[in-house]
């Protein structure tokens, strides 16, 4: 288990975050979603021990992960970071930066992991290729695979799939995800896309204001978004008194019901059209199988 036990940090005086406390299980992917500059990636940097902590504990089984001041070495083998920024090395090709951490002593067993993980990471095509003439997506891929070649027990993931195109995300995302949960390596995935945390996390918490302001399933976080910022990370979502937070998802445009606005605009969002329409003298934003006229009237109920 991994345990972060009451946790404060700042770069400076000021506190980045503040009694900072969770555990993941062996095996688990939890994600840690925020706005950004709310401290995911520092966060991150703490549990591979890049940095001391002001205060608390960072455990994973029974040991403690410290900071510079008591290791000549940042990180741990059995934790991986994979940065935002990449580190790769240029001028070697994929497959000799994926297999750069492998042992050359048996030679078959390294060019059957290397291949199994170009295979993960859907680089077939770019094996022989130098990194350096890789796009930006490409190359996040090269560095998920090979903080995946050594097997860690942790990996932790600094929004990973940031600039990886629509076209390649959601197989991208089933391969690593899946792998993950197959190997029991226990996953930390900061983001800010709930595509990257929907289907795959068993636990989402939220940081807000330097502290964890909710930690809760996916489902549970989902379903009462206790605020608008949770809300939010989810969808297009109206603060209507006295019902509280409803999802556009949640608004229905009926015959006729006591609630009354006028549509502003209607958005185009594939399987629906979003309608923004005047309520009270505010937006509010509904679900809806077709294109309204701007300026006209609806009746609408909440679900
Ligand atoms: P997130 O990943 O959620 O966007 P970060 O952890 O990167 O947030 O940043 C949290 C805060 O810490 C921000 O205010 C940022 O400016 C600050 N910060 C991040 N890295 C450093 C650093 N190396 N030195 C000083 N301040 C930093
Ligand atoms: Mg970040």
């Amino acid at each position: 288990m991994l345990q972060i036990k009451n946790v404060s940090f700042g770069y400076t005086k000021t506190k980045i975050l503040k009694s900072i406390d969770f555990k993941v299980e062996i095996g688990k992917n939890l994600a840690v979603i925020g706005e950004s500059g709310s401290g995911k990636s520092t966060l991150l940097k703490l549990i591979y021990g890049e940095f001391d902590l002001n205060e608390g504990q960072i455990f994973w089984k029974e040991k403690e992960i410290l900071g510079p001041k008591f290791n000549l070495v940042i990180g741990y083998d059995f934790v991986k970071y994979v940065a935002q920024e990449f580190d790769l090395m240029p001028f070697t090709t994929v497959e000799e930066n994926i297999g750069e951490f492998l042992s050359n002593f048996y030679p078959k067993k390294k060019q059957n992991r290397t291949k199994e993980l170009i295979k993960i990471v859907e680089l077939e095509d770019f094996t022989k290729t130098k990194v350096k003439n890789l796009s930006g997506g490409q190359k996040q891929r090269v560095a998920l695979a090979r903080a995946l070649a050594k097997e860690p027990e942790i990996i932790l993931l600094d929004e990973p799939f940031s600039h990886i195109d629509n076209f390649k995300k959601q197989s991208l995302r089933r391969n690593i995800f899946n792998y993950l949960k197959e190997n029991n390596i226990t996953c930390i995935v900061a983001t800010h896309d709930k595509n990257d945390v929907l289907g795959f996390s068993d636990e989402i918490i939220v940081l807000h204001d330097k502290k964890i302001i909710a930690n809760e399933t996916p489902e549970n976080l989902y379903r009462v978004p206790k605020l608008p910022l949770i809300a939010s990370f989810f969808g297009e979502f109206n603060v209507i008194e006295p019902y509280g937070i409803v999802y556009a998802h949640q608004l229905t445009i009926v015959e006729d019901s006591d609630l009354k606005a006028v549509v502003k605009q209607s958005y185009f969002n594939g399987n629906f059209w979003l309608i923004e329409a005047n309520y009270n003298s505010e937006s509010i934003f509904i679900q809806h199988k077709f294109e309204l006229e701007k300026g006209f009237e609806i009746h609408f109920k909440i679900q």
